[in-house]
């Protein structure tokens, strides 16, 4: 991390930098009270921070969530949660994907919350000494992790673990964000096996915790569900999954993160010459190329060569040409007169009030933001501001 907070002024030599995405931290708020404001009084948000927090900065992202007020966490292994404890980071962390049962030992000293995958996981986690803090997850229709909801005596005996300390109970959905009414039928029967084991656990007097379902498009899709919890993700980030998602709820989102490079050096090129690697683009006229330096190594997608995809520099459109490199990609900047080195390419975000969403890049790639984001390359450095 480059960007250095200080008394929340930040300190950002820009000019040093190759490529960056700078993570606008108010824009982080805001989406938090936005979630905040749609859900019970009595339901609290637990943030969705695995993968880098989508990309974002895992510890940044979760301090500057616990200082507006958040205490619940989730991440997807045990590893991205010590790095949480390590950073002071003090609520409850649920590690929601599988941890192997060897390192019960870390889960109890960095008093981390696991979730219980299945019946054999609760045992195996609780034949050895030394109680962990669960959550234990029902499987209702996904058939991912879970112990299966039809096995109620199965999921009973999870709750009567020895060495568990289970405080919590919860199950994901996996097609909330589609308002088919074959996927709708789908979801609201995922809903009421889950409510349905709820009763029936409460029925044996078995204390399930706190219960959570809403993922970020369930809680805009389902947001009369009652939940101790919701759990977003991607739209925390104030984007959605794809754009072409329609949801019941509409809540106002701000992008949390642009995307950002450097022009290495800009030279001409004459008509009918070839410009990267094979021969997949041929210069029509004389053209203007700025060599940039951000490539697929740092998760801009080689699959988005070929396709005019729009970069800004200076506020002026240009178009990638050719195939994109690991390391640097090529754009036409003939008709951005001022493109020079060391300008910045706005890749991702606004500049000068012109836009490249991070919706056509996903688009075009074939595949949702919450991957775009989540594939940006460790030397792609994170600016953090306000
Ligand atoms: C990733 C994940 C979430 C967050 O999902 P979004 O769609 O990004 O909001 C919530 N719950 C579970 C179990 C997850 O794996």
């Amino acid at each position: 991390m480059r960007g250095v907070i200080m008394n929340d002024k930040i300190d950002i030599n820009y000019k040093d930098l190759r490529s960056y995405r700078e993570i606008n931290l108010s824009n982080l708020e805001h989406n938090l009270r936005e979630i905040e404001n749609i859900i019970d009084d009595n339901c609290k948000v637990m943030a969705v921070v695995k993968a880098d927090a989508y990309g974002h900065g895992g510890v940044e992202v979760s301090r500057h969530l616990q200082k507006l007020g958040v205490g619940n966490f989730a991440v997807a292994s045990i590893d991205e949660a010590i790095e949480l404890r390590k950073s002071k980071i003090y609520g409850e962390i649920l590690v929601l994907g599988y941890t192997p049962t060897s390192r019960k030992n870390d889960l109890i000293n960095f008093n981390i919350t696991q979730t219980i995958v299945d019946n054999d996981y609760a045992n195996k986690l609780s034949e050895t000494e030394g109680r962990v803090k669960a959550h234990v997850k029902i499987d209702t229709g996904m058939n991912r992790l879970g112990a299966n909801c039809k096995d109620l005596e199965n999921i009973v005996s999870i709750y009567k673990s020895k060495n568990l300390q289970i405080e919590g109970t919860f199950s994901h959905l996996s097609r909330a964000d589609s308002l088919l009414e074959e996927d709708v039928a789908f979801t609201n029967n995922q809903i009421e096996r889950f409510y349905e084991i709820i009763d029936k656990l409460k029925s044996e007097n078995i204390d399930v915790g706190k219960i959570h379902i809403q993922s970020s498009y369930a809680i805009l899709n389902y947001g009369h569900l009652k939940c101790d919890f919701v759990r977003p993700g991607i739209i925390l980030y104030g984007v959605s999954s794809s754009p072409m998602d329609d949801t019941i709820k509409d809540i106002y989102l701000k992008p949390v993160l642009s995307l950002k490079s450097k022009i290495a050096l800009v030279k001409d090129v004459k008509k009918s010459e070839t410009v990267g690697y094979g021969n997949n683009f041929t210069t029509a006229k004389q053209t203007k190329i700025a060599t940039v330096t951000i490539g697929y190594a740092d998760g801009y997608p080689r699959g988005l060569s070929k396709k005019n995809m729009r970069v800004l520099i200076n506020g002026e459109e240009g178009n990638i040409v050719g195939n994109i490199c690991m390391d640097q990609l090529m754009v036409d900047v003939t008709n951005i007169d001022n493109a020079k080195a060391e300008d910045i390419v706005t890749l991702i975000g606004e500049d000068c009030g012109k836009y490249v969403s991070i919706d056509d890049i996903s688009k075009i790639n074939n595949t949702i933001n919450n991957e775009t984001l989540t594939a940006l390359g460790t030397r792609v450095e994170k600016i953090y501001t306000y």
